[in-house]
């Protein structure tokens, strides 16, 4: 966290200014820097990351069917239920945890109308291969990309593929406004119907163009993206060194592999997931338990499947034989802790349990 005397001057602004939400100053000035820090174009700040996965789908009609990944939080395909769309499943790529852009087409129907994979641990989706898709089937891409926070694909920001790209700022993601989000839209048209909608529809005082929806950011979250903008760069560095003493310490333990994030892209750090094999002496949830009476919280992120939860599990593509990767994938993985102030002696304390474990 930045340091709270650092967060009261801002505060203190706001109380002047008694403009506490709708487009202040600080609303303003939050969307022009992430706009500038990402490198993309036009972004579009909302109050947490579903409702703007929701809007992001409403502010390009989609309907009918989206095909998307069983692997990810359920806020991806809640998003679609949200707006009476039918979530369509596709198994994963074993390789990259992200949705398998060669079994795409074969889930293709006339009812589809746009694809809404995740760039999961914001390593990316095969994006050329999704964009050839959808241009050949003339869908809509919306990338999920909750976890995708300043990630740089070839040399751009991975954030300018797909039609949309929405963010998550929740708290436990790199970059946090206490609750946040923000959908990346490509021009300035498509911005001013997003702002529309997040706010009930308002075109003007008297004009309400679409059933809009209350998703805007209000300025006290805004004011505090701002300040933790400027910590990022030392959060993110910190988060690094932590990535790459689990990567040395844990290479060579039998049964557990790091996940290999793309070299093309670059990283974040927000999460260190390992998969936990049968060549490890515990399964993985007793390796969780076995760290958490240790007072050490592992997540199994993403387990269990969106694919296997009540609303879901009836539809024909949720059917466990068609998501088998997916299956062993979110059977096997364990998310070990990382966040900037791990204190060296904590984590050596989990690499310890990890190795030592019998
Ligand atoms: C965090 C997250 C969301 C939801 O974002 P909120 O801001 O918590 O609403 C959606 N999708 C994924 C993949 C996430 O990790």
């Amino acid at each position: 966290m930045p340091p709270l005397e650092e967060f009261i001057p801002y505060l203190s602004e706001i109380w002047e200014s008694k403009w506490l939400t709708n487009a202040g100053a600080f609303h303003q000035r939050l969307e022009q820097e992430l706009a500038d820090y990402l490198g993309v174009e036009y972004l579009s700040l909302f109050s947490n990351g579903t409702i703007a996965l929701v809007t992001a789908l409403q502010s390009l009609r989609i309907s009918g069917e989206v095909i998307t990944t069983p692997y990810s939080f359920v806020a991806t395909a809640h998003s679609l239920l949200w707006n009476n769309i039918k979530p369509v499943f596709v198994d994963i790529d074993p390789a990259s945890f992200n949705l398998d852009a060669s079994a795409i087409e074969a889930a293709i129907t006339p009812a589809t109308t746009a694809i809404m994979p995740v760039h999961c641990y914001g390593n990316p989706c095969d994006v050329e291969r999704i964009q050839k898709i959808a241009d050949t089937y003339g869908l809509r891409v919306i990338y999920d990309a909750a976890h995708a926070f300043g990630i740089r694909y070839k040399g751009e920001s991975l954030l300018k593929h797909g039609d949309l790209s929405v963010l998550s700022f929740h708290a436990t993601k790199v970059f946090n406004t206490f609750e946040g989000g923000a959908i990346i839209c490509p021009d300035a048209k498509t911005k001013q119907r997003i702002d529309y909608l997040k706010n009930f529809g308002f075109a003007d005082e008297v004009t309400v163009v679409a059933p809009g929806i209350n998703g805007k950011m209000n300025e006290v979250q805004a004011a505090f993206g701002v300040l933790q903008l400027r910590y990022l760069d030392r959060a993110i560095n910190a988060r690094r060194q932590i990535d790459d003493l689990y990567r040395r310490d844990l290479a060579g333990i039998a049964g557990i592999t790091a996940f290999q994030p793309n070299p093309n892209a670059t990283q974040n750090y927000s999460y260190f997931p390992i998969l936990v094999n049968d060549s490890y002496p515990l399964s993985r949830d007793t390796l969780y338990l076995r760290l958490k009476e240790e007072g050490i919280l592992s997540r199994r992120y993403f387990y269990p499947l969106i694919s296997e939860m009540p609303m879901y599990r009836g539809l024909p593509s949720a059917m466990p034989g068609k998501l088998t990767k997916a299956k062993r994938i979110a059977e096997e993985v364990l998310c070990l802790p990382i966040y900037p102030d791990l204190a060296l002696a904590d984590q050596e304390r989990i690499i310890n349990i990890v190795r030592e474990a019998k």
